[in-house]
């Protein structure tokens, strides 16, 4: 067996664990737990030093987290993972390492609208800029990078409108500008999308969602393909240069490729502290140990729930990348063939009005802003997570107000059309007595 690789669905459950050595307890223990007793004096040092590698202190590494670690990284092909509270604190982690105050990173116009908000909000506390970018233009890519560009940023499969991005495309822009490509992978997740085949340099994921998959926990990761070279450019000196917080230590010169997760770990977790809850990483292996079993269910409930929407005729357009109609469904063949994931939006008839009616009609979707759960739900973005944005960056980002947005579960695919079917004809009644 030694020269087998394990398939996908043998690694999503047994990647990263094995037995506990101290009891033999077969599923991942939860170490609830927050510091680790040193065997001496040398050996303390030695962990300190970054010369040995163990427990210290959960803000840093966890027993029951650094399973979880391992096993993202080995579904998504990459060298070493860092977990983190949660997806937003994925993208502070991914930046942390490679930017500094009056430094910018580019990053596509369709994101997630939270991800909008930070970059182009929060982000300025730092310093840090972001110049939003339609990256079906790639010389408008091309264009936003400038010497203090530390980064290029997009989503594999973009929520919320259905949009696949070219990665191989925009990675060979960041590649021409010497810059990490950063691929948020939550929404397709490793199964049906690997961005480092593609060219992306890190992976970041909510795990909040899919992984974790029935919604019980809150977390984040970013998963480092081992391959950028950090010292070639001179842009990133947090990973090249010596670090006067482990006595001028450099590194991407001492720790080679794992030098991301290392920082991640000994600089990021330990000085920022968004660490992730032993217990959430507990909650996500197990979510993750079915994931290709889920995401093939997710993916063909959405077709079917996709394709009687196209039918309806309250429904004015749907965009889902898994409908032969799809712009983008070349882009599914090459990206994820095996589905476009189960986020998609549908333009209703009757626009605003019927949007809300339609979220106050439905019986089993639950009305929420959260995805990638097994059960269906249903939100109305422009008034919920796009409504801090101005009419344009709604509408570049997929979400005008004519647009609903879909997380199809693991249910009867005929009992989400029923439901939507009934909540569709309180919508048109509504809109059409106003
Ligand atoms: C949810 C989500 C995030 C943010 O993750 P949290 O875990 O909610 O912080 C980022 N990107 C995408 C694509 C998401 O769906």
């Amino acid at each position: 067996m030694a020269d087998r690789t394990y398939g996908f669905d043998t690694l999503q459950i047994h990647a990263g664990a094995r037995p506990d050595p101290a009891t033999g307890a077969r599923q991942t223990p939860i170490y609830q737990n927050t510091a680790y007793v040193f065997r001496d004096a040398d050996h303390a040092a030695a962990l300190f030093n970054l010369q040995e590698l163990g427990f210290i202190y959960s803000r840093l590494l966890n027993p029951t987290v650094a399973v979880l670690q391992e096993r993202v990284a080995t579904l998504e092909g990459g060298v070493g993972a860092v977990a983190c509270a949660s997806g937003h604190a994925a993208q502070v982690m991914a930046l942390f390492p490679l930017m500094g105050p009056g430094d910018n990173f580019v990053a596509s116009t369709r994101l997630y609208g939270g991800s909008i908000n930070q970059f182009g909000h929060a982000f300025k506390h730092f310093g840090w800029s972001v110049r939003f970018v339609d990256f079906e233009d790639l010389d408008a890519v091309k264009a936003a990078v400038d010497d203090r560009t530390k980064a290029v940023f997009c989503e594999s499969i973009a929520n919320p409108g259905g949009y696949i991005t070219d990665i191989e495309a925009v990675s060979l822009v960041a590649k021409a500008a010497g810059l990490p490509l950063i691929v948020d992978n939550t929404s397709a997740t490793p199964y049906l999308c690997r961005p480092f085949e593609h060219g992306a340099d890190l992976v970041v994921h909510s795990t909040t969602k899919y992984l974790c998959g029935n919604a019980t926990s809150m977390g984040g990761m970013v998963v480092d393909k081992g391959t950028f070279d950090w010292s070639a450019s001179g842009k990133f000196p947090a990973l090249s240069e010596p670090n006067p917080g482990y006595h001028g230590l450099k590194f991407h010169e001492t720790f080679g490729n794992l030098a991301f997760t290392f920082f991640g770990i000994a600089v990021t977790l330990r000085d920022i502290g968004m660490c992730q809850a032993p217990m959430n990483a507990f909650q996500t292996l197990l979510g993750i140990e079915t994931l290709s079993l889920r995401m093939d269910k997710h993916c063909a409930n959405a077709l079917k729930v996709a394709t009687f929407l196209e039918n309806h005729p309250a429904v004015e357009y749907v965009s889902y990348a898994g409908l032969p109609s799809s712009p983008y469904r070349a882009r599914m063949e090459q990206y994820c063939p095996k589905g476009a994931s189960s986020i998609f939006t549908f333009g209703v008839k009757g626009g605003y009005d019927a949007c809300v009616k339609l979220v106050d009609s439905v019986e089993l979707f639950s009305h929420l802003a959260n995805l990638g759960d097994s059960r269906s739900l249903i939100i109305h973005s422009a008034s919920t997570t796009h409504r801090q944005l101005t009419p344009e960056q709604q509408t570049a980002a997929g979400a005008g107000p004519e647009v609903v947005r879909l997380s199809i579960g693991i249910e009867d695919a005929d009992d989400l059309i029923a439901d939507l079917d009934q909540a569709l004809e309180k919508a048109g009644r509504g809109s059409a007595a106003a």
